[in-house]
């Protein structure tokens, strides 16, 4: 069979290998300290799970609205509208999607002819330029200052943008890095987007998980109204959600209306049930939120403190997000093999940093949400092997 040129040019995830490996050496009765994970480790907050049941019961079974149900377009607005003074509709500036992976798919699908261009950070998740690509587009990497723990750089990126940059990729919280962007870069950013007629596509997932001491700005603070800008969220990261595949986009009404051509087109609405575990778990999941940060923190600090007192490793400090970073170029050129090392010889598995892009390599990325004790565990045993 022949297959489409944008299904060739598509690339299997490089994760896969590891966690291959990973189920094999489970089955053969290895007990693994999984670090490579993208996701909390809890459970999903119970009043979700009871509002789910709720829902069922009362026989939400059916399509929704292709929006998403509007209890939940109207508390999403109105958290915002709150936070950020802001002024959005829930029947105009917000579309529920299964995902923010999704949502992103709408965001670059409705601006993107084959061959435009699309500037991505690197290192960055591996999603956007498959997605990218997927699309038609060219993913144009702008490297993050590795020198500066991988800072943004405005100047980097404005040298990038050509007539075909159609759009303009930021994560912040960063995965993989932890970084935020700073609000001058992030204005800058913004202020160029609107020149060029350029789409901004800000991907806010892990905007609730901010380490102390850190602010996050959201492209809200600097464009309220959104102009030629999609913010994407979700579920997964803050309500430990993953499964659920519920995340939303925020945008000017003349953009959320061709996302829902999009929507309509593939899924015609996200699932109905766990749309009111969502809408419940923002009204009360605060506490959830609060206690997974708490979490998080302190292995965050854990980690940092006992990779600060390594002469060959460096970790980047989080700012905010779910992950680790840490330099382990001094001890091994290849991050990949680095991590089948650590896999095979410490039962522990990470990512290795350059599946999130050239830039990445010389890096491993370390989930933080995980039981202290995994952590502690993680930490003796890479001692004996490394140090
Ligand atoms: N954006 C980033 C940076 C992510 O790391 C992820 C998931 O790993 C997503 C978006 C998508 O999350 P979901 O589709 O589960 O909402």
């Amino acid at each position: 069979m022949k297959f489409s040129q944008r299904a060739e040019k598509l690339k299997l995830s490089s994760t896969i290998k590891i966690a291959d490996m990973v189920r094999e050496l489970e089955k053969s009765g290895k007990k693994i300290i999984r670090l490579e994970t993208g996701e909390p480790h809890l459970p999903t907050p119970k009043v979700a799970k009871l509002a789910v049941q709720e829902a069922l019961n009362q026989d939400f079974t059916h399509y929704s609205h292709s929006r998403g149900i509007y209890e939940l377009r109207e508390i999403l607005c109105q958290t915002y509208n709150k936070k950020f003074g802001t002024n959005f509709d829930p029947d105009k500036n917000i579309l529920i999607t299964p995902g923010g992976k999704q949502a992103l798919f709408y965001a670059i699908f409705s601006v993107i002819e084959p061959g435009d261009e699309v500037i991505i950070f690197n290192p960055a998740w591996m999603s956007y330029e498959e997605i990218v690509k997927i699309a038609g587009g060219v993913p144009v990497f702008v490297e993050s200052e590795r020198e500066k723990d991988f800072e943004l750089s405005f100047d980097r990126m404005k040298k990038k943008i050509t007539k075909k940059t159609r759009a303009i990729i930021l994560n912040s919280p960063c995965n993989p890095t932890g970084k935020i962007i700073k609000r001058a870069v992030l204005k800058q950013i913004n202020q160029v987007c609107l020149q060029k007629n350029t789409l901004l596509i800000s991907d806010e997932i892990y905007d609730q998980l901010i380490f102390k001491g850190y602010n996050h700005y959201s492209v809200l603070s600097v464009n309220p109204e959104l102009k030629n800008c999609v913010l994407v969220n979700g579920f997964s990261k803050t309500y430990a959600m993953t499964g659920w595949r519920l995340g939303y986009v925020i945008s000017p009404p003349e953009l959320i209306d061709v996302m829902l051509k999009f929507q309509q087109s593939t899924i015609t609405c996200p699932t109905t049930f766990t749309q009111f575990g969502a809408v419940e778990v923002l009204k009360t999941g605060s506490d959830f939120n609060e206690q997974a940060l708490k979490i998080y923190q302190e292995n965050r600090d854990i980690l940092l403190n006992e990779f600060n007192k390594m002469k060959q490793f460096k970790m980047i400090e989080p700012e905010g997000g779910l992950y680790a970073f840490v330099d382990i170029s001094q001890a091994s050129a290849d991050s990949y093999n680095f991590s089948l090392d650590l896999l095979k010889r410490c039962q522990v598995s990470v990512v290795p940093g350059a599946v999130f892009g050239q830039n990445g390599e010389g890096y491993i990325r370390i989930c933080l949400a995980a039981d202290k004790k995994d952590i502690l565990e993680f930490i003796k045993r890479f001692k004996q092997v490394y140090c």
